[in-house]
């Protein structure tokens, strides 16, 4: 599968709202939003047209895309299988995005990014109940046990990124410990524990269309 190398910022610039891709330089002076408040390209400093109601839900599903880091097809399979299951469409694929082994990591704040994140699971630093997973979308369950495994490279950036990320609030179905590098899946996420706004019924009337 092909990889996005644009550039981050730019994703935030087009949502028209920070979607926190780049880790502390989303919180400082140095963040694009902020400077540029406009679309990119050259006619985004031209006034933002008004969306249709097409737009608007094709808008709130690239956010919710871009803040996990999923292209369309992998995003699309969390939604068929979210409307697969018993339940509210929206809060499922929200439960599954949150469940996805490089966010609980971001979430538990060893890493500033998701990206980063996903950089840390894919190289092997990121145990599940005693073994090494190195799969990013790995869904993670309640009870399980995860913990950091560093070799000779690693420990400090985790330490930097604890530091960093001290402000951030870990969310309630998480449980960590920064000073031993583990953490414990104490509950499945739920809707209220997302950590940013989005309007996922919108996403769900996109993809019944
Ligand atoms: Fe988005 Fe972060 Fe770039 Fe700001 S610095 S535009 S929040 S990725």
């Amino acid at each position: 599968m092909g990889k996005y190398i644009g550039s981050s910022c730019r994703l935030c610039r087009r949502e028209g709202e920070k979607l926190f891709l780049k880790g502390t330089r989303c919180t400082t002076h140095r963040c694009a939003v902020d400077r540029r408040e406009y679309a990119p390209g050259m006619h985004g400093s031209n006034r933002r047209a008004k969306l249709s109601n097409y737009g608007l839900q094709l808008r709130e599903k690239q956010k919710l895309k871009r803040i996990y880091g999923l292209y369309e097809r992998q995003f699309r399979n969390y939604f068929a299988e979210a409307s697969r299951r018993k339940g509210v469409t929206g809060d499922t694929l929200l439960q599954y995005l949150e469940r996805r082994l490089d966010n609980v990591i971001y979430r538990l704040g060893f890493c500033t990014s998701r990206r980063q994140a996903r950089q840390l699971v894919g190289h092997g630093f990121v145990h599940v109940n005693d073994h090494c997973v190195n799969i990013p979308s790995y869904l993670i369950k309640p009870n399980d046990e995860i913990f950091m495994k560093f070799k000779k490279k690693g420990k400090q950036t985790v330490d930097d990124n604890i530091k960093a990320s001290k402000d951030r609030a870990i969310p309630g179905w998480l449980e960590v410990d920064h000073t031993h590098y583990k953490a414990k899946i104490k509950r499945l996420p739920g809707r209220d524990d997302v950590g940013f706004p989005v309007n996922e019924q919108l996403v769900v009337e996109l993809y019944s269309r």
